[in-house]
């Protein structure tokens, strides 16, 4: 399977599009990832915990 990414060379705006597994940006003018900004998730659900290793 191939990903497409957008290969806009400006894009007007981003959104944020999340998984189960983390985020990334989407173009807005393609509607396609813009590679290289998927970020994963640390590994806890979105509540703050610092001491829990
Ligand atoms: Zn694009």
């Amino acid at each position: 399977m191939e990903q497409e990414f957008c290969k806009c060379m400006r894009t007007s705006s981003i959104y944020d599009e999340i998984d189960d597994w983390g985020h990334w940006d989407m173009c807005v003018d393609c509607n396609k990832p813009i590679e290289g900004t998927y970020e994963f998730f640390n590994h806890y659900d979105g509540e703050d915990h610092c001491n829990d290793y």
